[in-house]
């Protein structure tokens, strides 16, 4: 069964999303401010987070950046709520690297696909947890990532971005799919900040970034290895 936190200091509200969860049959752990929510989520490590970004005591960007330093909830998946629903913080959240974003109100019923969405995305099929690719070497089921044979860092959106593009290597993959696959579906906000995640990903690459280029008009490709 997989385990949900829910940081979150409006009581009504983490009631209703964690009486929706259970029901979906998710077991749900629940925190109230930022600095609990950061020490319960370091200490029982979920199996996702729902981050409220307005929180007492240390707020939600805050509890998400030390959340994603530390080794422990590095690749959690993270969901954030907020009441804001300007396109500029669903952008910065995205930007940040939650795997989701979610503005208040939120039907329940969205919440819990969402959630299935993004767990399901985390899933890997057994049998087939490593990938090869020229210098890149993808763990599918502890989403590690070795270039040149040295473990590397890279954000769970950026892994799944390059893992990607690699099993579709020498192909142009289109901007909508690429959207679909990190996020789950497309909408505008995804547009402007797969480049920015595309950018950071080359650098982190440093001069294997080379491998993946940029595909006017459609998108984003990686080469073909040398057979
Ligand atoms: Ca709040």
């Amino acid at each position: 069964m997989h385990r949900i936190l829910i940081i979150e200091d409006e009581r009504d509200i983490a009631d209703l999303i964690g009486f929706n969860l259970q029901r979906a049959g998710y077991e749900v752990i629940k925190a109230n401010d930022g600095i609990e929510g950061t020490d319960v989520a370091l200490r029982e490590r979920p199996d996702l987070i729902l981050l409220d970004l307005m929180l007492p005591g240390r707020d939600g960007y805050a509890v998400f950046r030390e959340l994603r330093r530390d080794p422990r909830t590095a690749n959690t998946p993270v969901i954030m709520l907020t009441a804001r629903a300007q396109t500029e913080d669903r952008i910065q959240g995205l930007e940040a690297g939650a795997d989701d974003y979610l503005t208040k109100p939120f039907s329940p019923k969205e919440l819990v696909l969402r959630v299935q969405a993004v767990l399901k995305r985390f899933n890997t099929s057994p049998g087939n947890v490593d990938f090869t690719h020229g210098p890149f070497r993808f763990d599918k089921n502890a989403l590690k990532f070795y270039l040149d044979s040295e473990p590397t860092e890279l954000t769970s959106i950026e892994f799944k971005l390059l893992l990607f593009l690699c099993e579709r290597a020498g192909k142009a993959q289109d901007r909508n799919d690429l959207h679909c696959t990190v996020w789950g579906y497309s909408d505008a906000t995804h547009s402007r900040t797969l480049d920015t995640h595309m950018k950071r990903l080359r650098q982190k690459l440093g001069p294997h970034g080379s491998w993946v280029e940029t595909v006017r008009g459609i998108g984003y490709s990686v080469a073909k290895a040398d057979a």
